[in-house]
């Protein structure tokens, strides 16, 4: 055999071999692989956080006593000394608050009654920083239109209504233009008031509240939103020619700004303690349900990192911080803050996780960062095996963990529970932790403690 023909052979059955690893059903671990060497911690952490459920408990805790936490509300102050004494007691390194100013909006009683054809009383909810009625209410004829193209059609039969937006659940990012900018783009054309279909899969007549917003210059008009069913009997009955009267009565209103805080624990790095890599969610929640799926247990898994590392006495070469963030749902504030203090050393955060969006299944994981760090990231995925959450996808990211890692360009990775669970409870009386199952929890909090831990541990930084 010459040697080039050997060559040849030593390819090909190098090929062979590499198609086999990847036409198995199950992917094999790599043992050549860098990441082995952190497969043994890695192997202990997802078994620390398997083998019971501390952190379903935990939520359970913090959602069973504090309930739905609405910046600025007592609930939230409360649970954030909680955060604080639970972050002490785990051991945690640096455990303090950092001030943020916060809007505090209230959202007061509130009725929605369609008061012809017959009297029926809606379940409503006053969308988050909507002003509210007059004490008496208004009360005036829907007028229906599925889209913001339906409305301009029909801008001229618009004054004086109440606009009822029933634009079917296609997708969050699709369906809730109408619950953002429905009420100005009414106002515009003269409407009272604003009625916005429930924006998620139709659940048990189920309104789901969430943030919106005013323009400057265009009237302020008070919305809320009503359930799919209502939303359809309405329109139903518009279909058939005949009119639909509603009574409005919202409370809702702003008092003056008070004061929250972002809470911080860490495990101190031991070599590069400046160097950080930021796992987090947001603390706060709408007013309605105990904010378990939004973002209770968002919070709950990413303090899982750091508490796992502290129970199995791995400290890292970077810090790892984790970041209970304030007023993400009606602000964005505690996000805003922590890249205001922490600007100068924005470019020393490695990677920034945030866990917002559930952790039902099946859940991913996804990356945003460059070409470079996305091979790492894949690699590191493979420790990820025994959980089945090795396929790491795109769409890392956050909206507390936005500002910081504009300012220091730096890399995210989101936990990605299963949308369709997510968003039917979303925003809702119904987002409580007896919708998450335990495993789905420790799951979750595996999969974003390995990750922390190897990022955090590896020599060299994930490259930007
Ligand atoms: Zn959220």
């Amino acid at each position: 055999m010459s040697r080039a023909l050997a060559s040849v052979t030593l390819i090909a059955c190098l090929a062979a071999a590499f198609s086999f690893a990847f036409a198995g059903a199950e992917p094999q671990p790599q043992s050549t692989s860098w990441v082995d060497q952190y497969r043994v911690d890695a192997d202990r952490i997802i078994q620390e956080a398997t083998s019971a459920p501390f952190a379903w408990h935990r939520l359970a805790e913090l959602t069973d006593t504090y309930g739905n936490r609405l910046a600025g509300s007592e609930n939230l102050n409360r649970a954030i000394a909680w955060a604080v004494e639970a972050m002490k007691t785990d051991g945690l390194d640096n455990v303090r608050t950092e001030k943020v100013m916060v809007p505090r909006w209230v959202r007061g009683a509130e009725s929605a009654v369609i008061v012809d054809p017959p009297e029926h009383h809606m379940p409503m909810l006053g969308l988050g920083g909507s002003v509210g009625t007059p004490p008496a209410g208004i009360e005036a004829d829907v007028l229906v239109v599925k889209t913001f193209e339906d409305l301009n059609q029909h801008a001229a039969d618009a004054k004086g209504k109440i606009v009822l937006y029933n634009a079917p659940y296609v997708s969050y990012g699709q369906t809730n233009q109408y619950r953002t900018g429905g009420a100005t783009a009414a106002a515009r054309h003269g409407a009272v008031g604003v009625l916005v279909r429930a924006i998620g899969p139709t659940g048990l007549r189920t309104p789901h509240t969430g943030g919106m917003g005013y323009a400057d210059g265009v009237a302020k008009i008070p919305a809320a939103a009503i359930s799919a069913e209502d939303a359809s009997r309405i329109q139903r009955i518009v279909d058939r020619g005949r009119r639909v009267r509603v009574r409005l009565k919202m409370e809702a209103r702003f008092e003056p700004d008070v004061e929250s805080a972002n809470v911080i624990g860490e495990i101190r790095g031991r070599e590069m303690p400046d160097q950080v890599v930021l796992v987090g969610g947001h603390f706060d929640s709408w007013d309605v349900g105990t904010g378990a799926s939004d973002d209770g247990v968002g919070c709950i898994v990413t303090w899982e990192a750091a508490r796992l590392m502290k129970k199995l006495n791995i400290r890292p070469r970077r810090t790892v911080r984790v970041v209970l963030f304030t007023n993400e749902e009606n602000g964005l504030r505690g996000g805003s803050a922590y890249r205001d203090k922490y600007q100068a050393e924005a470019g020393n955060h490695v990677l920034a996780i945030e866990s917002d969006s559930g952790v039902f299944a099946p859940g991913r994981l996804g990356f945003t960062g460059s070409t470079a760090a996305q091979e790492i990231i894949r690699n590191i995925g493979t420790l990820l095996i025994p959980l089945g959450l090795h396929d790491i996808g795109s769409g890392g990211g956050g909206a507390d963990i936005g500002p910081i890692a504009q300012a220091g360009k730096v890399p995210m990775l989101a936990y990605q529970g299963d949308s369709s669970r997510y968003f039917q409870i979303h925003h809702t009386p119904a987002d409580t932790i007896d919708r998450i199952a335990p495993d789905e929890v420790s799951k979750a909090a595996a999969a974003l403690a390995v990750m922390t831990y190897v990022v955090a541990e590896m020599p060299q930084a994930l490259p930007k």
